[in-house]
């Protein structure tokens, strides 16, 4: 049956537009955007006056292979139902775990797209749960071009980009990071796809001399730097100077895109601050690394992150865009999803940006008072409504148990506010 979303204020940022409009969405396309839409026969019309209307959210980063991981949530609960039509699954699989994912993701209503971890074992041992466990690049045969093409080049219609972890924890005490990023590099350049890093505790530097590679001097143009506003180790900021890394400022000139991936550990209210006040450093794309640490909070949900970047003053326009047209683009698929131009496919995202008073904390329980929050109100995937509603019991949340868990993370920040 066909759907009319009257009255509501569309911000489209492929097609430049923010304005009153209807939407009409007919046998799971997007067919027309325009003012005062009749409604044809047959035909289910959804009132979306005082709220905005926009192509289905795009969660650039998320870990949704339950069974791959101990990190994996079901997307079906955790994102479908905060008005998040497609999720990119950063490296829960591998080319060794990677058709039992491919069997899940057919399981489930959400639209999702896979990064496929560079190691063929995926995050299979990655999480607190199983922190004693090898990390993914122990070993740097499990780093293979062969396997990592072949999988590739084998499902096109899942596998949109590459994923790596930089840490040294995971890689032999730092060992197998310098030939791991260098693999890493050839297989994406190889079959052409963007490479997403994840550098938290890493020993590489920012940018490497002569053939040394750093990050994200050695990233290129498409490729994806995730949790850009950690405070770890290997953070943007430099902590004697309290600002930006030039060279982190170089990379965005050449191309190299910036990707939130909140999660558990990675959003600092304090870098981002430094990050935006001494180097104008604003996301390409925002995500919520979610994960079974971070769904019940700090992350909660992708509206939510929007709502910190709100907070930090990115225009309303900018954060839909780091949602919708630009990770669609980035992973090539910006004639299917991300819009509202007609013929694309019927995903669509309603929300309302509400006063509160609240304070919201980042990943080390530092507060800020937010003044206005985004809340989904309706979706469709496909042009199928979707069920909006909240798996948590509390938002934010701050309960004893939850508090005690984020602590831990207080010990490792780098930078601490003045
Ligand atoms: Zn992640």
């Amino acid at each position: 049956m066909a759907v009319l979303i009257k009255n509501g204020f569309v911000i489209d940022p492929a097609n430049d537009m923010q304005m009153q409009l209807d939407v009409l969405l007919e046998n799971g396309l997007v067919t027309t955007v325009q003012s005062s839409i009749e409604p044809p026969l047959e035909c289910s019309v959804f009132d979306a006056s005082g709220c905005i209307v926009c192509p289905g959210l795009i969660d650039m980063h998320v870990h949704c292979f339950p069974g791959g991981s101990s990190l994996g949530i079901d997307p079906d609960k955790y994102c479908l139902p905060r008005g998040v039509t497609t999720v990119v699954d950063a490296g829960s699989a591998g080319a060794k775990s990677f058709s039992k994912f491919l069997a899940y993701c057919k399981t489930r209503k959400t639209r999702i797209f896979s990064l496929l971890h560079v190691s063929r074992v995926g995050l299979e041992t990655a999480g607190c749960a199983t922190a004693d466990l090898p990390g993914e690049l122990e070993s740097i045969d499990d780093v293979n071009e062969d396997e990592c093409l072949e999988c590739a080049k084998a499902n096109p219609d899942t596998i949109v980009g590459m994923k790596i972890r930089l840490s040294e924890n995971i890689a032999k005490q730092g060992h197998n990071e310098a030939e791991a990023l260098r693999r890493a590099l050839l297989i994406t350049e190889k079959i052409k796809l963007p490479l997403m890093v994840h550098y938290s505790f890493s020993t590489l530097p920012h940018k490497g001399v002569g053939e040394e590679l750093g990050v994200p001097g050695s990233l290129r143009n498409g490729d994806i730097l995730t949790h850009m506003y950690h405070g770890f180790q290997s953070t943007i900021i430099d902590p004697s100077t309290k600002s930006i890394d030039p060279v982190v400022l170089e990379s965005k000139e050449n191309g190299v895109k910036f990707d939130i991936g909140h999660g558990m550990g990675s959003f600092s209210w304090t870098v981002a601050e430094l990050a935006i006040k001494t180097g104008n450093l604003w996301p390409d794309t925002i995500s919520t690394d979610l994960h079974t640490e971070s769904m019940d909070g700090p992350a909660y949900d992708l509206t939510t992150v929007m709502t910190k970047l709100l907070h930090l003053g990115m225009p309303l326009f900018d954060v839909i865009k780091a949602v919708t047209f630009t990770p669609a683009k980035l992973i090539n698929r910006e004639k299917m999803i991300g819009s509202l131009t007609p013929g694309a496919i019927a995903d669509v995202t309603v929300m309302k940006l509400v006063d509160c008073d609240l304070m919201l904390e980042d990943c080390q329980m530092h507060m800020r008072n937010i003044k206005q929050r985004l809340i989904p109100v309706a979706a469709w995937r496909a042009g199928e409504r979707v069920k909006i509603f909240e798996p948590w019991g509390t938002w934010p949340n701050v309960s004893e148990s939850y508090q005690c868990h984020q602590s831990r993370e207080r010990t490792l920040l780098h930078i601490r506010p003045d």
